[in-house]
């Protein structure tokens, strides 16, 4: 399953394999599909077969969350489906934590696509066979954990599920099960980390040796994925895929960056104004082989920036150089300079007395003003040290608060930071 053939095809040979899919894919969807079929009919696209080339390609318009949510407030479970509903297996529901919950269906097809490219993502971070995976995870409608179980199966390690566990259970059952890999959100095992050290476990001596986090970004942060090594006594490796789009980032044994899965996806990166491409703008993708319910030319609203050196590890598929830098609708702008909750995390994750933190917002007028608040584990040197360092790396300075332990709230799934007054 894990095809490093494909993973290392030059470029040319990479964009056939993609125009093969896209092709084939379209003369699929077109004239089944109704929200891609009045989509591309009103961009002026009549048939599949109008698509000649990549230029054509670059000229379709390009979707957005908001259009799917519109799509399904008319019908329950929107038009983007190229088959009678019969012939899907899977419902899934995006968290709602950036408005309106998305629906999504699933075909066999589909599904089995899936567990490939999330086999993609755990042979990146070199779970083989024979692997004991946990996902703790109390598994509800999000996908990413189904799916992320699916690929473990698929691989042929053993998959684990751990819903319906509190945390100190569920780390009895990795200790127990002789669990090698673990698969949660960064702040889940951050949060696993607390439990352990409360109950004077250390989490080190467990068989866990890789950690594969998604749900949320965080493992691309260096003080957040060097908090989780260190804890875990393991390798943490980061990855990015959403509801709608699929699993299409992992990272490999360089953990040096998301690459994209070019093999199932088409990446562009844009500026998020002008629609140029760009190194550092605006991620849009496109899922291959996802045709029961496709995405095409999808702006996912993440920043990102192209690395301009090939990988280490041989692959040739693009490099998202720190992963995911922020999401565009999460900027701050704090006195004129634009910070993501992801720089600040990078900066309060290298202290090791702040176990939990919040960002606080507060609107001024037309400035956004910022709070840290940091909830703090035993005695600190006080908040002066982080206030220090934050405004080294972001150039301004920010009000840190100091709260008790047990103040602030715990994430399994997608952590809410960034809390608006
Ligand atoms: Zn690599």
């Amino acid at each position: 399953m894990f095809d490093r053939a494909l993973e290392t095809l030059e470029p040319e040979r990479l964009r056939a394999h993609q125009w093969r899919r896209l092709s084939a894919m379209l003369a699929e969807v077109h004239g089944h599909n109704p929200f891609w079929t009045a989509k591309w009919r009103a961009a002026g696209l009549a048939s599949a077969a109008d698509l000649r080339g990549w230029d054509d390609f670059e000229r379709l318009p390009l979707a957005c969350k908001a259009e799917l949510v519109e799509d399904q407030a008319r019908a329950s479970l929107g038009t983007n489906l190229t088959y009678p509903p019969e012939r899907y297996v899977r419902l899934h529901q995006t968290s709602g934590t950036s408005g309106a919950p998305l629906r999504w269906l699933d075909t066999q097809a589909s599904w089995d696509w899936w567990a490939r490219c999330w086999g993609f993502v755990l042979a990146g971070a070199g779970v083989r066979p024979g692997d004991r995976v946990f996902f703790p995870f109390s598994f509800g409608l999000f996908i990413g954990f189904w799916a992320g179980f699916e690929g473990a199966r698929a691989l042929g390690a053993l998959a684990i599920p751990g819903g319906g566990q509190d945390s100190l259970t569920r780390l009895a059952s990795i200790e127990s099960l002789r669990v090698t890999v673990l698969v949660c959100t960064p702040s889940y095992a951050l949060h696993l980390l607390e439990t352990g050290r409360d109950r004077g476990v250390d989490l080190t001596k467990l068989a866990v040796r890789i950690t594969v986090h998604a749900g949320e970004p965080g493992a691309g942060i260096p003080a957040v994925r060097q908090r989780i090594q260190d804890g875990w006594g393991a390798r943490a490796f980061d990855h990015a895929g959403m509801t709608e789009m699929g699993a299409y980032g992992y990272e490999c044994e360089q953990q040096a960056g998301l690459h994209v899965n070019e093999s199932e996806f088409i990446a562009e990166v844009l500026d998020p104004t002008t629609g140029a491409p760009v190194r550092e703008g605006e991620l849009v993708l496109t899922n291959l082989g996802r045709l029961g319910s496709p995405v095409i030319r999808y702006r996912t609203g993440d920043r990102v920036r192209v690395a301009d050196t090939p990988c280490a590890c041989g692959r040739t598929f693009v490099r998202l150089d720190g992963g995911i830098l922020g999401r565009l609708d999460d900027m701050l702008i704090v006195r004129g300079v634009n910070v993501f909750p992801s720089a600040i995390e990078g900066v309060v994750r290298r202290f090791p007395w702040v176990d939990e933190f919040q960002i606080e917002v507060f609107r001024d007028g037309e400035l956004d003003e910022v709070r840290v608040v940091v909830e703090v584990a035993g005695t600190t040197p006080g908040a002066r040290p982080l206030q220090e360092a934050l405004r080294a790396t972001l150039g301004i300075r920010l009000e840190v608060a100091e709260v008790a332990p047990g103040s602030l709230p715990r994430y399994e799934l997608k952590a809410r930071r960034v809390v608006r007054r």
